[in-house]
């Protein structure tokens, strides 16, 4: 008999009033009650206090969570549903019910930068070469980047895994803005490999912990540590429940998504004209729902652009999941969908979203998905200096 190890008194919150529902993405797109968090507490009851075995159907209701955790915003009761599927989940890999090989060598790849850059070059050269089939889901990757140098110390700017490999140009728009704003950092880079966000989602719990120690002691001198990833933000911001030590405790509340940062030093920036676009603005579920900073991103945007457009669809998941959109393709790309429709309703010339994973996911499905911090560095005319705002809108709007 497996039990899960769950604190009775936060599964016990949970009064079964599905007030949840129709926060839950899996739900809308499946009307099925075992894809929805009343539903998959539910299952961790039985498994827990009656002794129902992790049965295939059971792990599956697990699995298909995308853990966005918009249950929890939804939920009255205040149940953390999002530590209760990261202990669910961690406690099937350690069953060695779920998780192969081949996919944990993946994983294990993320903490080795050198080894992710090299797979992306890899993915981009074979996109040049069409040897990568468009079924692979894959946003156009890039066959260059040049480093990131340090601007200064008021800062740690957290580089990461992924959006390292596949997105560094964020992390220069986003120097050059903070720099716009008389701030300057010291990118993370090498020192601190990965947060350990898609190891705690995936249930690698002990990957997880072993990254965010890693990452603790890298990060110990008290600066403020800025983060352009929702989901690596969110992560780094449950460190101190994931490790349960106060050195733990203390980084985490010295990090800051970067628009929550920036947000109340607005002065600080430069007057400029704002880009001719509308901009629709896609919010990560880690970011709305977990660090719930949302708020700052428009607020950050606001100056920067002609028009702020919100999205009809209740702030749902897009499906990226961190990985999910990568193992579970089916029910990513049907919760997608849903996310595409609102986004063609509003029409706009650029969807912004601060979360990797999420702007990757909707840019396999043609849709101009940026970084905020993107926009507005091109707005203060920082993207390649002379180039400017009017070449910046071009291109965004091409
Ligand atoms: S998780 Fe919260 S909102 Fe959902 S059914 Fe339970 S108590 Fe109700
Ligand atoms: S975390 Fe998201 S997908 Fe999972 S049950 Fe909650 S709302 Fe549904």
């Amino acid at each position: 008999m497996t039990t899960l190890g769950l604190d009775p008194e936060e599964l016990g919150r949970c009064v079964q009033c599905g007030l949840c529902l129709p926060s839950c993405p899996t739900f809308r797109v499946t009307g099925d009650e075992s894809q929805s968090p009343r539903g998959r507490i539910a299952l961790m009851r039985a498994v827990e206090h009656e002794g129902a075995p992790l049965s295939a159907p059971v792990r599956r209701s697990f699995e298909t969570c995308v853990q966005c955790r918009g249950c929890e915003t939804a939920c009255p009761s205040g149940v953390p549903f999002g530590h209760l599927m990261a202990r669910t989940r961690e406690v099937i890999v350690q069953s060695g019910l779920s998780t192969s090989r081949p996919v944990r060598a993946g994983y294990a790849a993320l903490g080795r930068p050198r080894l992710v850059r090299a797979a992306v070059r890899a993915a981009a050269l074979g996109q040049r070469l069409h040897a990568v089939p468009a079924s692979a889901g894959l946003p156009p990757l890039p066959l260059r980047q040049a480093p990131l140098r340090r601007t200064g110390s008021d800062a740690h700017l957290f580089t990461g895994c992924v959006m390292d490999a596949c997105q560094r140009d964020v992390h220069r728009d986003t120097v050059r803005v903070l720099a716009a704003a008389g701030f300057g950092v010291e990118p993370t880079g090498d020192r601190v490999p990965c947060c350990g966000a898609l190891h705690a989602h995936a249930g690698l719990g002990r990957a997880a912990r072993k990254l965010a120690a890693g990452a603790v002691r890298a990060l110990g001198d008290g600066l403020p540590v800025l983060v352009n990833s929702a989901g690596c933000g969110a992560a780094m911001k449950e460190y101190g429940r994931l490790l349960g030590s106060d050195a733990a405790r203390e980084l985490a509340g010295r990090v800051f998504d970067v628009s929550e940062w920036l947000a109340p030093r607005m002065a600080n920036l430069p007057e400029v004209r704002p880009l001719d676009l509308r901009v629709a603005v896609q919010d990560p579920c880690h970011l709305r729902h977990v660090q719930r900073v949302h708020a700052a991103t428009r607020a950050v945007l606001a100056p920067f652009v002609r028009e702020l457009l919100e999205l009809d669809d209740d702030g749902l998941c897009c499906g990226a999941g961190g990985s999910y959109a990568f193992f579970e393709r089916r029910e990513a790309r049907a919760i997608r969908a849903r996310k595409l429709a609102s986004i063609a309703r509003s029409a706009p010339d650029v969807v912004a979203s601060a979360n990797p994973g999420c702007s990757m996911h909707l840019a396999a499905a043609g849709v101009p998905a940026v970084h905020p911090m993107t926009l507005v560095a091109r707005a203060l005319g920082a993207q390649g200096g002379a180039r400017g705002a009017q070449g910046a809108q071009g291109r965004l709007g091409s």
